[in-house]
């Protein structure tokens, strides 16, 4: 038997982010994972989107730790050795409601402190996404 200061349990995004920041400290950490390799679940599956948080409402913890997560990727990927480059996601919406919902998620990045959020238009959606149905 060892004895840790700190046991993390389950080797996902969310485990393995937090047994690296406790190495930080003075202390013996372990983390257990069930199965034979680390993020072999949700983790290994996602969609890959780092959200900026221009989906949450400003002043909320979730706004907060988003744009500080997106904020922190360059340094964590220069520190882990993992190429990373920025290049941008497009929400796409249909119709007036659509657009009204578009506008407040500019309101609300731009509240959050996103960077480089701005609206634009259907011929310009088309040049950079030529995959995007231009009958829509
Ligand atoms: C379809 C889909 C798309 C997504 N796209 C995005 C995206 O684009 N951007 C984004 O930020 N998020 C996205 N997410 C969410 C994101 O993937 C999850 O929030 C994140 O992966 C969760 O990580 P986790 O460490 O909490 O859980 P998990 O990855 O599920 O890790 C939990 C780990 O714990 C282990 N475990 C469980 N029980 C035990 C036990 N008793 N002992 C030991 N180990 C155990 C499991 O085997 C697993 O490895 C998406 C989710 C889904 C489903």
């Amino acid at each position: 038997m060892t004895d840790y200061d700190v046991i993390v349990i389950g080797g996902g995004l969310l485990g393995c982010f937090a047994a690296r920041n406790l190495t930080r400290y003075r202390l013996s950490c372990a983390l257990l994972e069930e199965q034979s390799d680390i993020c072999t679940g949700i983790s290994r599956t996602n969609t890959a989107v780092i959200y900026g948080s221009q989906d949450n409402m400003p002043g909320t913890l979730k706004a907060d730790l988003c744009k500080r997560a997106s904020d922190g990727f360059d340094g964590l990927c220069g520190d882990l050795g993992v190429e990373f480059h920025r290049c941008g996601s497009l929400m796409l919406c249909f119709g007036d409601g659509g657009l009204k919902k578009l506008e407040r998620c500019l309101s609300r990045g731009n509240e959050n402190g996103v960077k480089g959020l701005r609206i634009i238009e259907r011929d310009e959606i088309l040049a950079l996404e030529p995959n995007i149905n231009p009958l829509v």
